[in-house]
């Protein structure tokens, strides 16, 4: 495990658990599908779910675990 993610960059202000403003620690990186995320957005577990369930995130696949 590693702490480089930080902070949750979740921005949507949709997203029933933060609304836009997620102060909890991020633990995985997801990016957009419908527009050719390079970057990703580091989430927690609470808006990578939300995130995922939207349809408009997915995981890359990685090596790390
Ligand atoms: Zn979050
Ligand atoms: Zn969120």
């Amino acid at each position: 495990m590693t702490d480089k993610l930080g902070t949750c960059e979740d921005g949507d202000p949709a997203c029933p658990h933060c609304h836009g403003h997620c102060q909890k620690r991020a633990i995985v990186v997801l990016y957009r599908i419908d527009m050719g995320d390079l970057a990703g957005t580091a989430m927690c577990e609470d808006c990578c779910c939300d995130a995922m369930d939207s349809g408009l995130f997915d995981t890359r696949e990685s090596k790390d675990e």
